[in-house]
């Protein structure tokens, strides 16, 4: 099928790559002039495992390609997908300019007799689609079209997997013909496809992803519990997700959820719920939890190192998870300026994630210093704050980590080392929600 992608940021583009690849004809669109001359030039403006190869390998077979222009996209697409941003506004309701941005143009470009599917794959609050709908018509009257919701539930850091092999299919439709379309899309990746109206799928990504989030705090509050208490976080999170009814993803506790998508979008449904009428008074308190970690875990620092001005910390980790360029909303950068702020000396490491901080304002690298490798971020250091945990990290020569290190101080804000081993090597070692290993 022909299909459109307006919008060719983490979501657009690894699905307008998925799609071609099960041999969909795809044309990315983006407003971002760089961003599409790097496109065109073979260059992936964000780093995804597997993304490069798959880009390479459609732009090659001539079923993916990418340009300015949305009348381009519509006159050569059936389907046009809306995968523009969703921002928080400062009361924490989403920005709908993107979108209704979108859907003027295109109600600019659509031509009479040219039937077309709007399928908006952006999280957006219930009710958007019928929004979309009223402005195209607004804005063309003779506008033949369907707009149908299709979140999308991918990872970053495993966007292309999840894309391939998703758990499931929401397509938000109110028209046959539209959703005959819409499966004629999917059937290559043999997943259960979920059709239902069109609020209803606005809403199952909101409140799939609060729920996701509520797990995150959930099992943190339980943290704060085993710190009081000296129980394992690690050894209650595994009893109670063996649980089929619980399960044991999302119980990791830390320093807190980040990222480009759950802050944002718990605030959102926050924001929905109130307008609504119907205020959903848990998800504050999953912020409020979640808002505590990064502090608990100064706490602990400051709890070893005293005052904080002038020590000589290391970070490792800057993206808000590992295996992702991304660095929106991290909670490692938040650490990181936390530190700075109280006069720390910073160095700091992280495989894909330093660019992005530097080039988006986030770190100011006269005050951090960014190392090439994870052992440089450690010489000298009074202590080792892992803030991202990146698979590099559980591998990283810790013996070498020790000699390079002034004072062997290890703090975990993921639970990624194991504290037995950690002891074992001469470390003292403070994970979160479980008993130091000293
Ligand atoms: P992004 O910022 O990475 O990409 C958005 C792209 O849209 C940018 O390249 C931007 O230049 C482009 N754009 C903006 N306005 C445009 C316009 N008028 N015409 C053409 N292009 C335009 O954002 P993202 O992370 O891909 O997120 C997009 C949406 O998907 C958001 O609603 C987000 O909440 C949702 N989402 C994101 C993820 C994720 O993990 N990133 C997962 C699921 C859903």
């Amino acid at each position: 099928m022909d299909l459109c992608i307006i919008g060719s940021g983490y979501v657009g583009l690894v699905s307008g790559a998925c799609f071609a690849e099960v041999g969909h004809h795809v044309i990315c669109v983006d407003n971002d002039q760089k961003k599409v001359d790097k496109l065109q030039r073979g260059e992936i403006p964000i780093y995804e495992p597997g993304l490069e190869e798959l880009v390479h390998r459609n732009v090659a077979a001539r079923r993916l390609r990418f340009t300015n222009s949305i009348e381009d996209g519509l006159d050569h697409s059936q389907v046009v997908f809306i995968a523009v941003p969703t921002p928080p506004q400062s009361d924490g309701s989403v920005d709908l300019t993107y979108i209704e941005r979108v859907a003027r143009e295109i109600a600019g470009v659509l031509k009479p007799g040219q039937y077309r599917v709007i399928v908006d794959k952006s999280t957006v609050p219930v009710k958007t689609g019928e929004k979309v709908a009223d402005t195209i018509r607004r804005y063309n009257k003779d506008a033949e079209f369907d707009v149908v919701s299709n979140p999308e539930f991918l990872r970053e850091g495993c966007a292309v997997p999840d894309l391939m092999n998703p758990d499931r299919i929401v397509v938000g439709s109110s028209s046959q013909r539209a959703t005959d379309l819409m499966k004629q899309i999917y059937e290559p990746f043999r997943a259960p496809i979920l059709v239902t109206d069109l609020n209803s799928a606005e809403l199952i990504k909101h409140a799939a992803n609060s729920f996701l989030s509520l797990k995150i705090s959930y099992i943190n509050a339980v943290a704060a519990i085993c710190e009081a208490s000296g129980a394992d976080v690690e050894m209650v999170a595994d009893g109670i997700g063996m649980d089929k009814r619980i399960g044991r993803n999302f119980l990791n506790a830390g320093l807190g959820y980040g990222g480009s998508c759950f802050p944002k979008d718990v605030k959102a449904f926050i924001a929905i719920s109130r307008q609504l009428g119907t205020p959903f008074a848990l998800l504050e308190e999953v912020e409020r939890i979640n808002a505590t970690m990064l502090d608990r875990f100064i706490d602990k620092v400051r709890g070893a190192l005293w005052v904080l001005k002038d020590k000589k910390i290391a970070v490792w980790g800057l993206t808000f998870k590992p295996d992702t360029d991304d660095v929106r909303n991290s909670v490692a950068i938040e650490l990181v300026n936390k530190l700075v702020a109280e006069g720390a000396q910073v160095s700091a490491y992280d495989p894909k994630g330093a660019e992005k901080a530097v080039e988006w304002g986030l770190i100011d690298p006269t005050k951090v210093r960014l190392t090439k490798t994870p052992a440089d971020a450690t010489d000298g250091a009074e202590a080792l704050l892992l803030a991202t945990e990146w698979k590099e990290f559980a591998n990283a020569d810790l013996a070498e980590v020790k000699k390079r290190m002034h004072t062997p101080l290890v703090f975990d804000g993921r639970n990624h080392f194991n504290p037995e081993t950690m002891r074992q090597l001469g470390f003292t070692y403070y994970a979160v929600g479980r008993p130091a290993a000293v």
